[in-house]
Protein backbone atom coordinates (compact mmCIF):
# COMPACT_ATOMS: atom_id res chain seq x y z
CA UNK A 1 0.00 0.00 0.00
CA UNK A 2 2.47 2.23 0.85
CA UNK A 3 0.66 5.04 2.47
CA UNK A 4 3.74 5.77 4.95
CA UNK A 5 6.42 5.33 2.38
CA UNK A 6 8.72 8.09 3.38
CA UNK A 7 7.44 9.10 6.89
CA UNK A 8 9.74 8.36 9.93
CA UNK A 9 8.22 7.71 13.18
CA UNK A 10 8.37 7.62 17.34
CA UNK A 11 6.08 5.35 18.80
CA UNK A 12 6.45 4.70 22.71
CA UNK A 13 5.64 0.97 23.91
CA UNK A 14 6.34 -0.26 20.55
CA UNK A 15 7.86 -3.73 22.01
CA UNK A 16 4.42 -5.48 22.75
CA UNK A 17 0.68 -5.22 23.00
CA UNK A 18 -0.85 -2.65 20.78
CA UNK A 19 2.53 -0.24 20.23
CA UNK A 20 3.89 -3.77 18.58
CA UNK A 21 1.02 -4.02 16.12
CA UNK A 22 1.45 -0.49 15.20
CA UNK A 23 4.79 -1.15 14.35
CA UNK A 24 4.23 -4.09 12.05
CA UNK A 25 1.48 -1.74 10.27
CA UNK A 26 3.38 0.86 9.49
CA UNK A 27 5.69 -1.65 7.93
CA UNK A 28 3.45 -2.65 6.16
CA UNK A 29 2.57 0.54 5.15
CA UNK A 30 5.70 1.24 3.92
CA UNK A 31 7.25 3.53 6.05
CA UNK A 32 11.16 4.59 5.95
CA UNK A 33 12.23 4.54 9.92
CA UNK A 34 10.45 3.64 13.11
CA UNK A 35 12.33 4.71 16.66
CA UNK A 36 10.77 2.44 19.34
CA UNK A 37 11.12 3.88 22.65
CA UNK A 38 10.58 0.87 25.13
CA UNK A 39 11.13 1.24 28.60
CA UNK A 40 12.11 -2.73 29.33
CA UNK A 41 13.81 -2.96 25.82
CA UNK A 42 11.53 -6.45 24.65
CA UNK A 43 12.98 -6.13 21.44
CA UNK A 44 16.19 -7.75 21.03
CA UNK A 45 18.78 -6.65 18.72
CA UNK A 46 17.71 -9.70 16.20
CA UNK A 47 14.16 -8.64 16.32
CA UNK A 48 15.25 -5.13 15.44
CA UNK A 49 17.44 -6.32 12.82
CA UNK A 50 14.14 -8.67 11.19
CA UNK A 51 12.00 -5.83 11.48
CA UNK A 52 14.66 -4.12 9.51
CA UNK A 53 14.45 -6.50 6.62
CA UNK A 54 11.26 -5.79 5.81
CA UNK A 55 12.85 -2.83 4.00
CA UNK A 56 12.55 0.38 6.53
CA UNK A 57 15.00 1.76 9.07
CA UNK A 58 14.21 0.79 12.83
CA UNK A 59 15.75 1.19 16.07
CA UNK A 60 14.97 0.33 20.00
CA UNK A 61 15.79 3.49 21.90
CA UNK A 62 15.19 2.58 25.69
CA UNK A 63 13.55 5.22 27.73
CA UNK A 64 11.03 5.64 30.07
CA UNK A 65 8.73 8.66 28.89
CA UNK A 66 7.88 10.00 32.48
CA UNK A 67 11.53 10.93 32.50
CA UNK A 68 12.15 14.21 30.21
CA UNK A 69 15.61 13.73 29.51
CA UNK A 70 15.21 10.26 28.74
CA UNK A 71 12.65 11.77 26.65
CA UNK A 72 14.99 14.27 25.65
CA UNK A 73 18.20 11.81 24.63
CA UNK A 74 15.33 9.38 22.74
CA UNK A 75 14.31 12.24 20.31
CA UNK A 76 17.57 13.55 19.91
CA UNK A 77 18.68 9.83 18.93
CA UNK A 78 16.14 9.54 16.31
CA UNK A 79 16.92 12.65 15.02
CA UNK A 80 20.79 11.41 14.65
CA UNK A 81 19.04 8.85 12.77
CA UNK A 82 16.61 9.85 10.60
CA UNK A 83 16.82 13.57 10.06
CA UNK A 84 13.56 14.44 11.25
CA UNK A 85 10.09 12.98 12.78
CA UNK A 86 6.92 13.16 10.80
CA UNK A 87 4.99 11.19 13.49
CA UNK A 88 4.24 10.53 16.85
CA UNK A 89 2.53 7.90 18.70
CA UNK A 90 2.07 8.26 22.26
CA UNK A 91 0.38 5.07 23.38
CA UNK A 92 2.78 3.70 26.10
CA UNK A 93 0.51 3.18 29.28
CA UNK A 94 0.32 1.21 32.68
CA UNK A 95 -2.76 0.96 35.03
CA UNK A 96 -2.86 0.96 38.82
CA UNK A 97 -6.58 0.15 39.59
CA UNK A 98 -8.41 0.47 42.72
CA UNK A 99 -11.85 2.16 44.49
CA UNK A 100 -10.55 5.64 44.56
CA UNK A 101 -11.24 5.48 48.17
CA UNK A 102 -8.52 3.04 48.48
CA UNK A 103 -5.85 4.95 45.73
CA UNK A 104 -2.40 5.66 47.40
CA UNK A 105 -0.58 9.21 45.82
CA UNK A 106 2.03 6.78 44.43
CA UNK A 107 -0.93 4.89 42.11
CA UNK A 108 -2.40 8.55 40.84
CA UNK A 109 1.84 9.82 40.13
CA UNK A 110 2.77 6.48 38.26
CA UNK A 111 -0.27 6.32 36.14
CA UNK A 112 -0.61 10.24 35.61
CA UNK A 113 3.19 10.49 34.69
CA UNK A 114 3.13 7.77 32.76
CA UNK A 115 -0.04 8.10 30.59
CA UNK A 116 0.24 12.01 30.76
CA UNK A 117 3.18 13.74 31.68
CA UNK A 118 4.49 11.13 28.94
CA UNK A 119 3.18 12.46 26.11
CA UNK A 120 3.34 15.79 27.21
CA UNK A 121 7.27 15.42 27.15
CA UNK A 122 7.16 13.58 24.27
CA UNK A 123 5.49 16.70 22.31
CA UNK A 124 7.65 19.22 24.44
CA UNK A 125 10.82 17.71 21.94
CA UNK A 126 9.10 16.77 18.91
CA UNK A 127 6.16 19.33 18.08
CA UNK A 128 9.05 22.00 17.74
CA UNK A 129 10.45 19.77 14.79
CA UNK A 130 7.03 19.13 12.95
CA UNK A 131 6.62 23.22 13.59
CA UNK A 132 9.29 23.82 11.95
CA UNK A 133 8.64 21.26 9.42
CA UNK A 134 4.97 22.41 8.80
CA UNK A 135 3.98 19.19 8.89
CA UNK A 136 3.22 16.48 11.20
CA UNK A 137 1.15 13.88 12.35
CA UNK A 138 0.47 12.99 16.45
CA UNK A 139 -1.69 10.33 17.90
CA UNK A 140 -2.33 9.37 21.39
CA UNK A 141 -3.83 6.40 22.18
CA UNK A 142 -6.81 7.34 25.30
CA UNK A 143 -9.40 4.61 26.16
CA UNK A 144 -12.21 4.81 26.24
CA UNK A 145 -12.14 4.63 29.96
CA UNK A 146 -11.56 8.46 29.58
CA UNK A 147 -15.28 8.56 29.83
CA UNK A 148 -15.17 7.31 33.52
CA UNK A 149 -14.64 3.52 34.42
CA UNK A 150 -14.71 2.15 38.07
CA UNK A 151 -12.07 1.28 39.89
CA UNK A 152 -9.67 3.88 37.06
CA UNK A 153 -9.99 7.06 38.63
CA UNK A 154 -6.11 7.82 38.12
CA UNK A 155 -6.44 6.44 34.27
CA UNK A 156 -9.45 7.79 33.61
CA UNK A 157 -7.82 11.41 33.85
CA UNK A 158 -5.36 10.81 32.76
CA UNK A 159 -6.67 9.31 29.46
CA UNK A 160 -9.30 12.20 29.68
CA UNK A 161 -6.25 14.37 29.88
CA UNK A 162 -4.83 13.45 26.93
CA UNK A 163 -7.98 13.85 24.83
CA UNK A 164 -8.27 17.26 26.24
CA UNK A 165 -4.34 18.43 25.49
CA UNK A 166 -5.39 16.88 21.79
CA UNK A 167 -7.90 18.83 20.92
CA UNK A 168 -5.80 21.77 22.01
CA UNK A 169 -2.59 21.13 19.79
CA UNK A 170 -4.82 20.09 17.30
CA UNK A 171 -6.18 23.95 17.32
CA UNK A 172 -2.38 25.21 17.99
CA UNK A 173 -0.98 23.14 15.11
CA UNK A 174 -3.40 23.19 12.59
CA UNK A 175 -1.90 26.56 11.44
CA UNK A 176 1.56 24.99 11.30
CA UNK A 177 -0.20 21.84 9.16
CA UNK A 178 0.13 19.21 12.34
CA UNK A 179 -3.07 16.91 12.90
CA UNK A 180 -2.95 15.90 16.87
CA UNK A 181 -5.80 13.10 17.35
CA UNK A 182 -6.54 10.56 19.85
CA UNK A 183 -7.69 6.75 19.42
CA UNK A 184 -9.69 5.68 22.44
CA UNK A 185 -10.07 1.86 22.09
CA UNK A 186 -11.70 -0.74 24.35
CA UNK A 187 -11.44 -4.24 25.75
CA UNK A 188 -8.26 -4.82 23.28
CA UNK A 189 -6.43 -8.60 24.08
CA UNK A 190 -2.85 -7.43 25.46
CA UNK A 191 -0.81 -7.79 28.68
CA UNK A 192 -2.83 -4.98 30.10
CA UNK A 193 -5.33 -6.51 29.42
CA UNK A 194 -5.20 -9.78 30.60
CA UNK A 195 -4.86 -8.76 34.52
CA UNK A 196 -8.44 -8.46 34.42
CA UNK A 197 -10.45 -11.06 35.95
CA UNK A 198 -12.45 -13.97 33.76
CA UNK A 199 -16.13 -12.59 35.29
CA UNK A 200 -15.44 -9.28 34.55
CA UNK A 201 -13.98 -10.15 30.59
CA UNK A 202 -17.52 -11.73 30.48
CA UNK A 203 -19.20 -8.89 31.49
CA UNK A 204 -16.79 -6.58 29.10
CA UNK A 205 -17.88 -8.63 25.95
CA UNK A 206 -21.29 -8.65 27.23
CA UNK A 207 -21.17 -4.83 26.99
CA UNK A 208 -19.55 -4.74 23.74
CA UNK A 209 -22.38 -4.88 20.74
CA UNK A 210 -19.68 -6.83 18.62
CA UNK A 211 -19.66 -9.47 21.28
CA UNK A 212 -15.60 -10.34 21.69
CA UNK A 213 -12.23 -8.37 22.23
CA UNK A 214 -10.42 -6.46 20.47
CA UNK A 215 -7.18 -7.67 18.54
CA UNK A 216 -4.30 -5.00 18.86
CA UNK A 217 -3.85 -4.81 15.16
CA UNK A 218 -7.37 -3.50 15.09
CA UNK A 219 -6.22 -0.66 16.88
CA UNK A 220 -3.24 -0.17 14.57
CA UNK A 221 -4.97 0.28 11.47
CA UNK A 222 -7.02 3.36 12.65
CA UNK A 223 -3.83 4.57 13.74
CA UNK A 224 -1.80 3.82 11.04
CA UNK A 225 -5.03 5.90 8.77
CA UNK A 226 -4.73 8.80 11.50
CA UNK A 227 -0.88 8.73 10.31
CA UNK A 228 -1.39 9.27 6.89
CA UNK A 229 -2.05 11.78 4.31
CA UNK A 230 -5.89 9.56 3.88
CA UNK A 231 -6.44 11.62 7.38
CA UNK A 232 -5.27 14.95 6.07
CA UNK A 233 -8.27 17.16 6.95
CA UNK A 234 -8.67 14.87 9.95
CA UNK A 235 -7.72 16.66 13.15
CA UNK A 236 -8.84 17.05 17.10
CA UNK A 237 -10.60 14.20 17.38
CA UNK A 238 -10.61 10.95 19.98
CA UNK A 239 -12.20 7.81 17.93
CA UNK A 240 -13.67 5.40 19.89
CA UNK A 241 -12.30 2.04 18.11
CA UNK A 242 -14.33 0.02 21.44
CA UNK A 243 -16.79 -2.62 18.73
CA UNK A 244 -19.21 0.04 20.00
CA UNK A 245 -18.84 -0.53 23.85
CA UNK A 246 -18.44 2.20 26.28
CA UNK A 247 -17.70 2.30 30.06
P1 LIG B 1 0.75 -3.32 27.38
O1 LIG B 1 0.78 -3.38 28.86
O2 LIG B 1 0.71 -4.56 26.57
O3 LIG B 1 1.98 -2.41 26.86
C1 LIG B 1 2.25 -1.19 27.47
C2 LIG B 1 3.42 -0.56 26.76
O4 LIG B 1 3.73 0.68 27.42
C3 LIG B 1 4.66 -1.44 26.81
O5 LIG B 1 5.30 -1.42 25.56
C4 LIG B 1 5.51 -0.75 27.88
O6 LIG B 1 6.90 -0.84 27.63
C5 LIG B 1 5.12 0.70 27.69
N1 LIG B 1 5.45 1.47 28.88
C6 LIG B 1 4.91 1.38 30.11
N2 LIG B 1 5.51 2.24 30.96
C7 LIG B 1 6.43 2.91 30.22
C8 LIG B 1 7.38 3.93 30.52
N3 LIG B 1 7.49 4.47 31.73
N4 LIG B 1 8.18 4.38 29.51
C9 LIG B 1 8.10 3.84 28.27
N5 LIG B 1 7.23 2.88 27.92
C10 LIG B 1 6.41 2.41 28.90
O7 LIG B 1 -0.49 -2.38 27.04
P2 LIG B 1 -1.38 -2.22 25.73
O8 LIG B 1 -0.62 -2.55 24.53
O9 LIG B 1 -2.66 -2.86 26.01
O10 LIG B 1 -1.64 -0.64 25.82
C11 LIG B 1 -1.12 0.30 24.89
C12 LIG B 1 -1.88 1.60 25.08
O11 LIG B 1 -3.27 1.37 24.83
C13 LIG B 1 -1.80 2.13 26.52
O12 LIG B 1 -1.71 3.53 26.49
C14 LIG B 1 -3.13 1.71 27.13
O13 LIG B 1 -3.51 2.54 28.17
C15 LIG B 1 -4.04 1.84 25.91
N6 LIG B 1 -5.27 1.06 26.02
C16 LIG B 1 -5.25 -0.32 26.13
C17 LIG B 1 -6.44 -1.02 26.25
C18 LIG B 1 -6.50 -2.51 26.37
O14 LIG B 1 -7.59 -3.04 26.59
N7 LIG B 1 -5.42 -3.23 26.21
C19 LIG B 1 -7.73 -0.31 26.27
C20 LIG B 1 -7.63 1.11 26.14
C21 LIG B 1 -6.43 1.76 26.01
P3 LIG B 1 7.77 -2.06 28.22
O15 LIG B 1 7.22 -3.30 27.61
O16 LIG B 1 9.12 -1.72 27.75
O17 LIG B 1 7.57 -2.04 29.70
Amino acid sequence: MGKLKGKYAIITGGGRGIGESIVHRFLDDGIAGIAVLEYDQNLTEEMVSRLGERGSKVVSIQCDVSNDKDVENAVAHAMEQFGTVDILVNNAGITRDSMFHKMTDDAWDAVINVNLKGAYYLCKHVVPIMRKNESGKIVNISSISAFGNVGQANYAASKAGLIGFSKTLAKEGGPKNINVNCVAPGYIETDMYRAVPEHIIEEHIKGTPLRRLGKPHEIASVVSFLSSDDASFLSGQCISVSGAATT
